[in-house]
């Protein structure tokens, strides 16, 4: 552990009333308890020195999970509907008070600027507030069949569903993908990132001391080879709800398939940030630059291709560089931060190499590229100034893979028609937007894009109360909203006969 990390764990479990020792690798049935397979060492995203270290949870903790989600599942769906609601609005109630503690943390394992991490505690709450009223809301249909029979339709949960998590919002898809899991009465066992395992932990942990039933949340630590396996190899699993990049997503869909276990899929993008020459120049490159440098550029909807129209090409893009240098890169715990550190090293080495590929390729950084000349001098992790790359063509791998960094590529187009082809031109959908002040050209755009998210005049507006997902190697299914919670039940269709007498036909004839 280095310095930093004892104490804002210390800080952590004094402010929980814990003991210094407790591990926060696994929650499982209610307890802390700690792996039993290899180590995994972090490393600190700031400085690149060691961090914290953990044991992998492995199958026989996954076994454990598995059983107790089972028996929590049960003893949820023991209690009433409404009660379920309450129970739900108590276990956000229970993160109040702990908000600063759980950012601080998740700052200083993932390396993101602590008012990022304060967000997404708060948009955690708010999850389990707007869920818990869904609790007694899930009231199926009656289908009106031209037969004697009365035909109902009830939502009913999966069971325990598996979730995997990636690193580059923790906390926030930890919530993102329980509340709805919990609200359509699920069990749940959780496998965050193995970059960034102890934010999932701390916060299952408050939920369920906040009124759920002991299991029915369960959190398992370690890489995807060995628990993120076990999970979805298990047979007690009955649906996998993935959110990382589309490479093990496909392995996670594989081995769902295997077993007929369906799946939800929310992976990466190359989202297209569309600026018309009839935009509002001032706001189109204040939300360019947000699109793209906040978290730096480790978000899934990251406007990383700013697409421009020819006639202000120049403008846009001396703009976005001016607004790019005056990012404040720093510190992740100082409150004046807006970008922080790349999470770990192989990603740095990933953006690191697809900047040199680019610019092999004849493309231009205009600026950025390198570290930041400004940062403390024990700040020797994982540094990228903001950076703007011109002079791409749309076949460069810059402009087709995810350089998921504070790396934007700009695009020119002359025509609507262009910039609608040159934003599909993609294997991803997961999200765009379009910069006009012609409302009509808006919406006609916006209907053309195959992406699942799409922006007018502003970027990365989200709640949870509307849906969320790709198109193409962007996933498929739908988080968030009523979409996100149908995700976590299937329809059970009930046939009651009414006739007087049962001489009605019984099914012969129907041509099943
Ligand atoms: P990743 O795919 O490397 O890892 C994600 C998770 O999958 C981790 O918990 C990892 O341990 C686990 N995993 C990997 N292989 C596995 C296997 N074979 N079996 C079981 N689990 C396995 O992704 P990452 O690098 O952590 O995250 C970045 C990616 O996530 C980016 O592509 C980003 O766009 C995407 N993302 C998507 C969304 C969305 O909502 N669409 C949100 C956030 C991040």
């Amino acid at each position: 552990l280095n310095a930093r990390a004892v104490e804002c764990i210390s800080e952590l479990l004094a402010t929980l009333g814990m003991q210094a020792e407790v591990p926060l690798s696994n929650w499982v049935d209610g307890e802390l308890l700690a792996g039993q397979g290899e180590v995994i060492e972090l490393l600190d995203p700031v400085t690149g020195l060691p961090l914290v270290a953990y044991r992998d949870a492995g199958s026989a903790l996954v076994e454990s999970a598995v059983e107790a989600a089972t028996r929590g599942q049960q003893e949820w769906m023991a209690l009433t509907a409404s009660e379920r609601g309450r129970r739900m609005t108590a276990a956000a109630g229970a993160l109040r008070g702990h908000e600063e503690t759980l950012a601080r943390l998740e700052s200083v394992v993932a390396g993101k600027p602590v008012r990022d991490c304060r967000g997404e505690v708060n948009k955690v709450r708010e999850m389990f507030e707007y869920y818990a009223g869904w609790c007694d809301k899930q009231h199926g249909e009656v289908i009106p069949v031209p037969t004697s029979h009365l035909n109902y339709v009830r939502p009913v949960p999966y069971g325990v569903v598996g979730q995997i998590t990636p690193w580059n919002a923790p906390m926030f898809t930890c919530g993102w993908q329980l509340a709805p899991a919990l609200a359509a009465g699920n069990g749940v066992v959780l496998k965050p990132s193995e970059m960034t395992p102890f934010s999932s932990v701390v916060l299952a942990m408050l939920l369920e001391n906040g009124g759920l039933p002991r299991g029915l949340i369960n959190i398992v630590n370690g890489v995807g080879a060995t628990t993120g396996a076990a999970l979805t190899g298990h047979a007690g699993i009955s649906k996998l709800v993935f959110v990382g990049s589309p490479e093990s997503g496909r392995r996670i869909a594989q081995a769902g398939a295997a077993r007929l276990v369906p799946s939800v899929l929310e992976l990466g993008g190359k989202s297209a940030n569309i600026v018309f020459a009839d935009a509002r120049l001032d706001d189109a490159v204040a939300g360019a630059q947000a699109a793209i440098f906040a978290a730096a550029g480790q978000s899934c909807v990251a406007g990383s291709r700013l697409l421009v129209q020819r006639e202000v090409l120049d403008v846009v893009c001396e703009r976005l560089a001016r607004a790019a240098g005056e990012i404040t890169v720093g510190l992740p715990d100082d409150d004046a931060t807006l970008m922080g550190p790349v999470q770990n090293a192989r990603q740095y080495q990933h953006i690191t190499a697809m900047l040199e590929a680019a610019r092999q390729q004849g493309a231009r950084v205009l600026c950025g590229g390198s570290r930041p000349d400004t940062l403390p001098q024990d700040a020797r992790g994982y540094y990228l100034a903001p950076t703007v790359v011109v002079d791409v063509t749309p076949d460069m791998a810059i402009a087709q893979e995810e350089v998921f960094g504070p790396v934007v590529v700009v695009m020119p187009f002359d025509t609507e028609e262009d910039a609608v082809q040159l934003a599909n031109a993609t294997r991803f959908g997961l999200a765009g937007a379009v910069w006009t002040q012609d409302p009509a050209r808006a919406h006609r755009v916006a209907a053309r894009l195959r992406a699942g998210t799409v922006w007018i005049n502003s970027y990365k507006a989200i709640n949870v109360m509307s849906p969320f997902g790709g198109f193409g190697d962007s996933g498929f299914g739908r988080s968030s909203g009523v979409e996100g919670l149908k995700e976590y039940t299937v329809a059970q269709s009930v046939w009651v006969e009414t006739a007087t007498s049962a001489s009605v036909a019984m099914g012969y004839g129907n041509g099943v």
